[in-house]
């Protein structure tokens, strides 16, 4: 339980409408920032405005899953006022505060460490990560039948990148009778796709497995979908790149050889929001027990 607990929420999108509703349920004392048009009413939340000293008594900070911006905004589909952060907010935060954020960039990274306030960044814990990919997978296999005349049953289908979501994805496409590709660098990684039964390729052959892809999907944060890649695709073929922003494909030279490729970020917020918000809601949960049980209770 969270009895005792004031967990400050600024911003988000209906993802953090789970997250509420969980921390609720636990009995957390909950204080809204920039939810002015959210209509649901929390047991025990209050909605108020931001103000330099209104972190101070905050067990925890709970920011949406985009984190904060270089300038220091947050969005929130809550509200049409500015929500605006700086590191005053952060000096004159509780010392034991816990900052949750999906990702963090620089800015954000450096209010914490500088005034020495704990950061979670929940998209790089492991535990968020894989079940994160069950909706990312599901969004990207939506994504490559409405943008395709032909079946993902028996296509070429190309996974880019062995990690949490591609390890998902690949398995779902097999799933779905897809002829699955799988590129990786690491021996580990071309292991397990055989064992996978799945056509494991070292990424330096990307360029000859591309000739035959019929769809591509990309995890890889870097630019692997180069000019010399794309220059051997067939002109029917998709992109799909689920890699963070920029993507890790040459979009204007895709553009010019008039194959279709689309970035698609955030799509467990898009297509399973609840299940999306579900997910961070138990893992904040549950790190936010075993902060207050490693404080000694006192939270
Ligand atoms: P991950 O577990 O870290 O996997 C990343 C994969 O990319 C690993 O196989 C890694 O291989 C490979 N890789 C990284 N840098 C590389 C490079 N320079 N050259 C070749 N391979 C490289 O990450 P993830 O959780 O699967 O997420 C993958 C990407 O999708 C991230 O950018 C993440 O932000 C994004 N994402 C997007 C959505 C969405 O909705 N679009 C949802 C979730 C995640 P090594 O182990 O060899 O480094």
């Amino acid at each position: 339980m969270l009895t005792g607990c004031k967990i400050a929420f600024l911003g988000g999108d209906a993802r953090q409408i789970e997250v509420i509703q969980h921390c609720s349920d636990l009995d957390a004392s909950i204080i809204l920032y920039g939810y002015e048009n959210l209509k649901n009413e929390f047991s025990g939340a209050i909605k108020k405005s931001i103000t330099p000293d209104c972190f101070q008594d905050m067990d925890a900070i709970i920011l949406p899953v985009t984190g904060m911006r270089e300038d220091g905004k947050i969005d929130s589909c809550f509200t049409n006022k500015e929500l605006k952060l700086t590191e005053e907010h952060f000096k004159k935060a509780n010392k034991n505060v816990v900052v949750f954020t999906g990702i963090a960039n620089e800015k954000l990274t450096g209010f914490c460490t500088e005034n020495q306030r704990c950061l979670i960044e929940l998209m790089n814990l492991d535990e968020v990560a894989i079940l994160n990919s069950i909706p990312t997978a599901e969004g990207a296999i939506l994504m490559a039948i409405q943008n395709t005349d032909f079946t993902l049953h028996g296509s070429n289908a190309v996974v880019l990148g062995l990690g949490r979501v591609g390890i998902t994805l690949a398995r779902t496409l097999q799933g779905v009778g897809a002829n699955v590709f799988l590129g990786a660098r690491k021996p580990e990684d071309l292991a397990r796709a055989r064992e996978m039964s799945l056509q494991g390729f070292h990424l330096d052959e990307l360029p000859l497995i591309a000739e035959k892809a019929d769809i591509i999907f990309n995890t890889v944060p870097a630019t692997i979908l180069d000019a010399s890649v794309l220059v051997k695709i067939q002109p029917h073929a998709l992109i799909i790149d689920l890699a963070s922003k920029p993507g890790g494909t040459d979009f204007r030279y895709a553009d010019k050889r008039g194959i279709k490729a689309m970035l698609a970020p955030g799509l467990p917020g898009i297509v399973a929001p609840k299940t999306a918000g579900k997910i961070i809601a138990n893992s904040i949960a549950r790190l936010l027990v075993e902060h207050k049980s490693k404080l000694g209770g006192e939270i």
